[in-house]
């Protein structure tokens, strides 16, 4: 149903100028090329035409428009999906970066925000009222697409992944329309979409559930990489067995000395002097070369991190989901952290525990709730880098050396479109009622952002 390269451009800006003024409809310029510029800079992808949108009308326009032409179409947000599938290669790119305004309705803890809102967005408006929203770790990604693949972030051991923390989503169909899917509306379109991604439409506005914390402590003790495996070891109960309050996440990254280091990176929700003593042992699992935890907002936290991962860098991320420390697990993850080709890579991991783990796997698309972890292989280099294939193999065989340890299945929101085997089994027993919700809602494939087995 694709129509010849040559005869998009025209075409579709033509077909746009009746729904959308001419400004918003972006071929070339300053302005298209700042929507089709990605976090990940390795990525080209140019789209034949960018709807910028302002409002649900616009996107309904847009998805008429290449369903009428018969043009790919995608969805571009925070623009942090690595591999680029915000883009629309010669197709129609809808840019929602002009919608990103967030509503706190504190009466009832719960947030509304529009589909191109970033975690700092959320965070920041939700900020002054008190409470916090499930995101996570970094401010710059968009708030939907994170959630819609699932969402680990430093809050989901206490109140779940962002994706279990979704109370409606107001959606624009591949037919064009505009429907709310909730518990009571749509409700298999409302299940299919809390893990299946960016398969069923583009959301307009999502509402999500805001909790009330008494503090946050977070920060990082970081270990040299020649003690890593006494210290992997000792995170493993702590990760994925600890307090609801308590969520780990740890990396191998290069400190400022140019040593690659272990960073322990715990967050505590909860009552501040039961998180220092939570905290405290993970101090003791070896020698650390440094130790920062203190009380911190959620806003800091997330700009902090956000700021270690800055937009431009060409990068690949493998990712694998692991069933936990085992011995074949740390010795990968050591020598992945000794053979790291640049400085600028990393080994990011996100445990899955607590509250996160206790949602039946049936009740949201997002399958895996047995306590894991998610590994984030990350090549990262510098445009210049004259290195680049090296690098991105050192991704893939770290990737491949967790293989025969890794739990069927991975994580979609990083998985690659050659990632078969774990596509395959990504939504483990709920894949054939996705498929089926696939085919009610998107027969004609108009979405494929996010892989689907
Ligand atoms: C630096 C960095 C940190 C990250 N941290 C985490 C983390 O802590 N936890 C975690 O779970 N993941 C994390 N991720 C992965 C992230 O969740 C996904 O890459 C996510 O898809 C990014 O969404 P985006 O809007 O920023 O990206 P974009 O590239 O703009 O969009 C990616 C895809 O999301 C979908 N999408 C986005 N918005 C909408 C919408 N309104 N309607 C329909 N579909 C939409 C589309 O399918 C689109 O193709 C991180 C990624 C990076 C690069």
């Amino acid at each position: 149903m694709t129509n010849p390269p040559g005869t998009r451009l025209p075409t579709i800006a033509a077909h746009l100028g009746r729904a959308a003024p001419s400004d918003r409809v972006l071929t070339r310029g300053p302005a298209y090329e700042a929507s089709r510029t990605l976090w990940n800079g390795a990525v080209t992808r140019r789209p034949a035409a960018v709807l910028v949108c302002t409002d649900p009308a616009d996107v309904q326009a847009g998805v008429r428009a290449a369903r009428d032409l018969g043009v790919p179409m995608s969805v571009r947000a925070g623009g942090h999906g690595w591999t680029g599938s915000a883009l629309a290669e010669g197709g129609l790119t809808l840019d929602l970066t002009s919608m990103r305004r967030v509503s706190v309705d504190a009466d009832t803890a719960a947030a509304n925000l529009q589909g191109g809102a970033t975690a700092g967005d959320l965070a920041g408006a939700v900020h002054p009222h008190g409470m916090v929203a499930v995101t996570g770790t970094v401010d710059a990604v968009g708030m939907v697409g994170l959630s819609l693949g699932g969402g680990y972030g430093p809050l989901s051991g206490r109140f779940g992944l962002a994706v279990d923390n979704v109370l409606s989503l107001d959606v624009v169909l591949a037919d064009g329309s505009l429907v709310t899917a909730d518990a009571e509306h749509e409700p298999e379109l409302f299940w299919a979409m809390r893990g299946g991604g960016g398969n069923f439409g583009v959301v307009t506005s999502m509402r999500v559930r805001l909790h009330t914390v008494p503090a946050i402590l977070t920060g990082m003790i970081v270990y040299p990489l020649s003690r890593a495996a006494e210290v992997l070891a000792a995170l493993h109960e702590p990760v994925l067995h600890g307090p609801d309050e308590l969520t780990v996440q740890f990396a191998v990254l290069t400190g400022p000395t140019g040593e690659p280091g272990l960073f322990v990176l715990p967050t505590w929700c909860g009552d501040p002097s039961e998180g220092e003593r939570a905290v405290e042992p993970l101090t003791r699992l070896g020698d650390p070369l440094l130790t920062q935890v203190g009380p911190a907002a959620l806003t800091d936290m997330l700009a902090a991190a956000g700021a270690m991962f800055p937009p431009g860098r060409h990068v690949e991320i493998r990712p694998r989901t692991v069933p936990g420390l085992t011995p074949g697990v740390i010795d990968a993850l050591a020598a992945g952290g000794r053979t790291m080709t640049s400085q600028l890579s990393a080994v990011s991991v996100h445990g899955l525990h607590g509250a996160a783990a206790r949602v039946p796997a049936e009740d949201t698309a997002f399958a895996a709730r047995t306590p894991h972890l998610m590994v984030e292989n990350v090549a990262q280099w510098e445009p210049a880098d004259a290195d680049a294939a090296e690098h991105r193999g050192w991704a893939r065989d770290l990737s491949e050396a967790l293989a025969g340890e890794a739990l069927p299945g991975g994580y979609v929101n990083l998985l690659a479109p050659d990632e078969a085997d774990q596509i395959a089994h990504a939504y483990g027993p709920n894949r054939d009622r996705l498929l089926a919700a696939k085919t009610r809602y998107d027969p004609d494939g108009v979405f494929s952002a996010t892989p689907l087995p």
